[in-house]
């Protein structure tokens, strides 16, 4: 058998003229071999185990299929924590990370004395939302929906696994919430928003579920289901939290607007200095 060295030097090789890079190759070996960056320079000379080197062909040519990683290895990491998913839930994005990460400074600055927070993640796929926001606060009483039967059960899978307390509803965005009288002190989603004829990557197209991906002819189609029904869910004093598409700002702040006329909102960019987030303050001072 070869090294780890040899393995990964010849897949650098084979890999040159394909669509995939030297960085997800050597992601899935440490993924598969359990391995953080210094391990495989420690064992780098090391005989790579049978077992493994076949799991790690079989990833490479699964890569070279546009087969995202994180389907391969059967998990992402999300806000520190491991966030297993499969192909019937979105692998969650970096850029949702600032969204948690927004969510959180905001409830720390409106609701700093509060013993206890009602929050919702509404279409949570893998769970990764409400997974993250509960384990960095736990005063959030944490309940998540989806539409999706077996994204929920990878749901409730990740959160039994992360030890986290979220409960779990199967419905239509905002209805499981209605029909049980829930009221919230924060709403927050990240639903599908890519337009229907928008093109998007072959891996994304080709592996990762529509349902949590397209948001109607203009994106907008979830986004207008919530603002309908948020009066209904939402408390006198409260805010909502969305990821949004980088090129949706106008239009979802206009839908925004027939719905919520006086509330004051922000549009926060990520990163990569993209529109990436609409918070909307109800009835809450700045
Ligand atoms: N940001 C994701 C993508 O670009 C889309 C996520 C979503 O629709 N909520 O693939």
């Amino acid at each position: 058998m070869a090294s780890y060295h040899d393995v990964l030097w010849q897949t650098f090789k084979e890999i040159k003229d394909a669509d995939i890079s030297d960085e997800a190759v050597q992601l899935l070996m440490l993924e598969l071999c359990n391995m953080s960056h210094n391990d495989l320079y420690l064992h780098y000379n090391d005989e790579m185990p049978e077992d493994l080197y076949k799991q790690y062909q079989d990833g490479v040519k699964r890569l070279l299929n546009n087969e995202p990683l994180q389907y391969i290895v059967g998990h992402q990491w999300f806000y520190g924590y491991q966030i297993n998913v499969n192909p019937e839930v979105l692998i969650p994005r970096y850029e949702t990370e600032e969204l948690v990460a927004n969510v959180l400074a905001d409830s720390d600055y409106y609701f700093k004395d509060r013993e206890e927070i009602t929050i919702a993640d509404v279409g949570t796929g893998s769970g990764s939302i409400a997974i993250a926001l509960k384990k960095e606060e736990p005063k959030f009483r944490m309940y998540a929906t989806d539409i999706s039967d077996t994204a929920l059960k990878q749901a409730q899978e990740n959160a039994d696994f992360n030890e986290c307390e979220v409960t779990f509803y199967q419905g239509d965005m905002l209805q499981p919430l209605i029909d049980r009288n829930i009221k919230l002190d924060i709403l927050v989603s990240n639903p599908p928003y890519i337009p229907v004829h928008q093109e998007v990557q072959k891996s994304v197209e080709e592996y990762e579920p529509h349902v949590a991906l397209f948001g109607g002819n203009d994106g907008l189609f979830f986004y207008r289901k919530i603002f309908e029904n948020a009066h209904k869910v939402i408390k006198e004093h409260s805010f909502m939290a969305f990821e949004i598409g980088y090129d949706e700002k106008d239009a979802i702040v206009a839908e925004l607007k027939k719905h919520f006329p006086l509330d004051r909102y922000d549009v926060l960019k990520d990163l990569n200095g993209k529109d990436r987030m609409l918070f909307v303050y109800h009835n809450l001072e700045e």
